[in-house]
């Protein structure tokens, strides 16, 4: 594991903010969930990991506009 992108690690999320792998859910307009969705595939990755994340092998960057 390596830390792939130092802005994106300062996020509140850290890298899951601007990860492809995650999925965002919003509850009742304040809280927000992110899930991640190789935890689905790959029992190495927690479905809810603390946060920030900082250090993930699973981080691929999400490409802008998606
Ligand atoms: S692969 Fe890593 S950075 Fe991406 S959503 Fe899952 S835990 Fe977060």
């Amino acid at each position: 594991m390596d830390r792939r992108d130092s802005e994106d690690a300062s996020s509140p999320a850290g890298l899951r903010g601007s990860c492809r792998n995650v999925r965002i859910i919003r509850a009742d307009n304040r809280i927000i969930y992110y899930l991640c969705r190789l935890s689905a595939v790959d029992h190495r990755y927690t479905k809810y990991p603390a946060l920030p994340v900082t250090d993930c092998a699973g981080f691929v960057r999400q490409e802008p506009g998606r």
